[in-house]
């Protein structure tokens, strides 16, 4: 219903805006009364700027504004990320937040939760709140939703995007679009496009053939151009075919905007190695983020106008893009007296985050049959691993949040369960270990700037004097290692809290010197030799103060601070291996956090980090009711799968996780979403492994066409979990599958009907997923390509029809000959189920 309706506006937005037939805009105060067109006021204001100004309206003049024009009433136009929630305010001229204490905002679930509910319906309630809470904080712009597909599973960004394939991604794109625009701000989707490295993500050259650039990667995009009418998009930072994406003639003037005929504006990405020529050229509208000293020395900036001024861009491609600034302005409302206020943090956005995640968790596996828990069984709960008890809101690189709360999945299990249920809670500790155990994070409140994880300062220097600092980078642990037998000189500085008060013993075991410091005071130190030494020290610390704690080391092989400090909840594994076997169930909350699925940065491997893949196997073997709870944006292998009988996906559930992981767990829930990714089995399956096509020069995307799923299914590699699986608590069944023809001719759809039943115990919600053949075809196609989904809800013993259209296009390939979509008239069949690897259903028609 809700989607219904915002269809409407997005086709009356359409037409109304590019037709110029919209009313309620106006430029300056003085005819903001008179109703006028978006193209009258575009008219008007442009006809009045000055060349200065204009070209001042082409990059940015803050972190993130770019100018307004006073004396025409022309607004400052404001930005934010980003795709799962409005960032906090950032210092006009630095990246330091501007410490502001009403910023915050709700943190959604990320969009590969949303990918994965497979239900259109929580990309519009993603939107809306993401719209209207950016207007709110007195936003033009928000920066997402990202669309980028999730080729390589390293690549650190897969958790802020839709999945991996490109009609899920299009299908899901369109809604959240049009719910954001709705609020009279203009979403940016991004990163336009390519970017699925960040290995060397300014510099890797993306040469992808024709045919998977458009079959593949586009379609998102394109989607959002045309279908959501998106206002503004982002580029991306790596190059195309050898420039930039932000000034590719290919990508941004042939494709966008002459093919698609977008009408909004593109901007960079912050700070994009661009030039004045290609980029005002090819189409690029504004720069945004460049680190010159001046934004006056911006490539769009003052080499522009004096490019212009000297002739050699004709004022026309300026006009252009100012055209497009403006266009954007007056169709959010930046000229109209009615511009919609927004809201932030209603009792209804609150409900919409926990709605998007309700129907994004993925139950994977449940082969005993484990899950729902019946509260009524249980006494005495373990709860274990690294993501238990901790927010991510706040990590990631730009898409952070600061949203004012997030339930953990350990809050959220104690509210649910109550006090008559026992719950302990232990982090386990490396089995052997050199001393006292590291500093467990959890006493550690200096934040990774990126990944917002707890993080020592890792200070590494030329010279034994320290005097020049030749590295500086985030640690996790309190450790560090070398094996290369030079000599190091280190430091590493964090803020430390106590969680109770008392006594806590610190131990340095090292090789060389050292000299370890609380507050400025040394506790522990040696000098002078050069055989291992182990040093303790005691102090007494106050529960909720901050204590500075700075080690500095000089010697070879490394050095570890320990200690054992009151209310660690870090154990030793005879302890939590003694309390798994007593409890009823064990609970381990599993995963990646943002040290890892995080901006800036890829993954090295595809392997669960620390102990966890040792903790899980001690764990299910000490109990057979050992559930698995990730929480991840990408996949991560599981030597443990055959051991474990229930698992679960959680993604980056936003801030009411924990509660909605707790209503899963206890059946409150019942899971209804399905994987947006393949889960491999293992980091050698993947292409980009195999056709050895990951580096930080080029990425050629061997794999053409068969990315994803497409791979595995071409390859014949079984994944661990195929795209498109994920279970329920109750049983579906599909039958009945009808098609509207045998055959069809070009013009003409195809609808494809099923019948779904209920004919488990529970309400709940099931997928139709259907996947298009090309059974002979000219060209190498995919076996299967999804086509089509439908979500329903049933309750127990209740069917429904569910219905599936299928259009030209979704028959078509990328004739790289004619350089247009083409369907080659012949036999095409349909698989129909409920995943990828669960096909109930097979029936084929013909086309014309
Ligand atoms: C990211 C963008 C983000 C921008 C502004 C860049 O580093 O790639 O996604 O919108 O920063 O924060």
């Amino acid at each position: 219903m809700v989607l219904l309706q915002d269809l409407k506006f997005c086709l009356f937005w359409l037409v109304a805006s590019w037709l110029g037939l919209a009313s309620g805009f106006a430029a300056a105060d003085d005819f903001r009364d008179q109703p006028t067109d978006v193209e009258s006021v575009v008219d008007g204001l442009l006809s009045q700027l000055t060349l200065e100004e204009k070209v001042s309206l082409c990059h940015a003049n803050s972190k993130f504004t770019i100018a307004g024009i006073k004396r025409l009433g022309i607004p400052e136009m404001w930005m934010s990320d980003g795709p799962h929630g409005v960032r906090e305010e950032i210092s006009r001229d630095s990246w330091k937040s501007a410490n502001w204490t009403n910023d915050y905002a709700t943190y959604l679930p990320t969009l590969t939760a949303v990918a994965a509910s497979f239900n259109p319906e929580m990309a519009t309630l993603h939107g809306s709140v993401l719209g209207a809470e950016a207007r709110d904080r007195g936003k033009d712009v928000i920066l997402g939703p990202g669309v980028n597909l999730a080729r390589n599973p390293l690549y650190g960004r897969n958790f802020e995007y839709l999945g991996e394939d490109p009609y899920l991604a299009s299908i899901m794109v369109v809604p959240e679009i049009i719910a954001i625009q709705n609020n009279d701000v203009a979403a940016c989707v991004k990163h336009y496009a390519l970017n699925t490295q960040e290995l060397n993500r300014t510099g890797v050259n993306a040469q992808p053939d024709e045919r998977t650039l458009r079959e593949i990667y586009l379609p998102a995009f394109e989607a959002a151009v045309k279908e959501g009418g998106v206002l503004t998009m982002m580029g991306a930072y790596n190059e195309f075919r050898g420039t930039n994406c932000n000034q590719s003639k290919h990508l941004v003037r042939t494709i966008l905007k002459d093919q698609w005929r977008y009408k909004g504006l593109l901007m960079t990405d912050w700070d994009c190695d661009i030039n004045t020529m290609d980029a005002a050229f090819n189409g690029l509208d504004i720069e945004m983020g460049t680190r010159a000293d001046s934004y006056d020395d911006y490539y769009l900036a003052d080499p522009l106008l004096k490019a212009i001024q000297a002739g050699t861009i004709p004022v026309e491609i300026l006009d252009d893009k100012v055209r497009r600034i403006l266009r954007v302005q007056a169709s959010i409302g930046v000229y109209s007296k009615d511009r919609k206020p927004g809201a932030r943090g209603t009792p209804q956005q609150h409900d919409a985050a926990r709605t998007i995640i309700e129907q994004g968790v993925v139950l994977l596996k449940n082969s005993e049959a484990v899950l729902p828990l019946e509260q009524a069984n249980l006494k005495h709960v373990l709860v274990m691993g690294p993501n238990a008890d901790v927010p991510h809101g706040h990590g990631g690189g730009s898409s952070q949040v600061k949203s004012l709360f997030e339930v953990t999945p350990l809050q959220g299990l104690r509210c649910k369960l109550g006090d008559d249920v026992k719950i302990t809670y232990f982090k386990a500790a490396a089995p052997a270990s050199d001393g006292l155990r590291p500093i467990s994070p959890d006493f550690v409140i200096t934040k990774d700037s990126g990944a917002g994880t707890p993080a020592w300062k890792r200070l590494t220097y030329a010279n034994a004097d320290d005097k020049e600092q030749s590295n500086f980078q985030w640690a996790t642990t309190s450790k560090v290692v070398f094996d290369d037998n030079e000599l190091h000189h280190e430091r590493l500085i964090a803020d430390v809290q106590p969680i109770k008060s008392g006594t806590h013993v610190f131990q340095i075991a090292a090789d060389g010197d050292f000299d370890l410091s609380i507050n400025n005071q040394t506790i522990l130190k040696a000098v002078g030799s050069s055989i291992d030494k182990t040093k303790t020290a005691e102090a007494e610390l106050e529960a909720g103060k901050t204590y500075k704690v700075r080690l500095i080391y000089h010697g070879k092989h490394g050095c570890t601070i320990g200690w054992e400090a009151p209310g660690d909840k870090v154990v030793d594994q005879q302890v939590y291996l003694a309390e798994a076997k007593q409890a009823d169930v064990v609970i381990y909350f599993g995963g990646l956090n943002h040290s890892y699925d995080r901006e800036s940065q890829d993954r090295k491997d595809m392997k669960l980090p620390g102990s966890q893949d040792r903790v899980i196997e001690q764990l299910a073997k000490a109990n057979h009711k050992t559930i698995v709870f990730l929480t991840a944006g990408s996949a991560v292998e599981m030597p443990w799968i055959e051991e474990v009988d229930s698992l679960i996906w959680g993604w980056y559930g936003g801030m009411f996780a924990g509660d909605v992981y707790a209503d899963v767990l206890l059946g409150d829930v019942v899971p209804s979403a399905k994987m947006p990714i393949t889960l491999p089995k293992k980091l050698v399956d993947n292409p980009h492994v195999i056709l050895d096509d990951y580096n930080a020069q080029e990425c050629n995307y061997k794999e053409s066409v068969f990315m994803g799923y497409r791979w595995f299914e071409q390859q014949n590699i079984e994944p661990l979990f195929s795209f498109g699986h994920g279970l329920s608590y109750t049983d579906f069944e599909m039958t009945d599958l009808r098609l509207s023809a045998d055959s069809i001719q070009r013009n003409e759809s195809l609808s494809i009907t099923v019948t779904v039943t209920n004919t488990g115990k529970h309400a709940g919600g099931e997928v139709i997923q259907v996947y298009v053949q090309d059974t002979k075809s000219s060209v190498p196609r995919p076996t299967k390509e999804l086509k089509g989904f439908k979500k329903v809800f049933l309750q127990p013993g209740e069917s429904c029809e569910a219905a599936v259209n299928l259009g030209l296009r979704d028959l078509s390939f990328w004739d790289t000959e004619t350089n247009d979509w083409k369907a080659e008239p012949g036999e095409f069949q349909l698989h129909v189920g409920a995943s990828l690897s669960d096909i109930k259903l097979v029936d084929s028609f013909q086309l014309k």
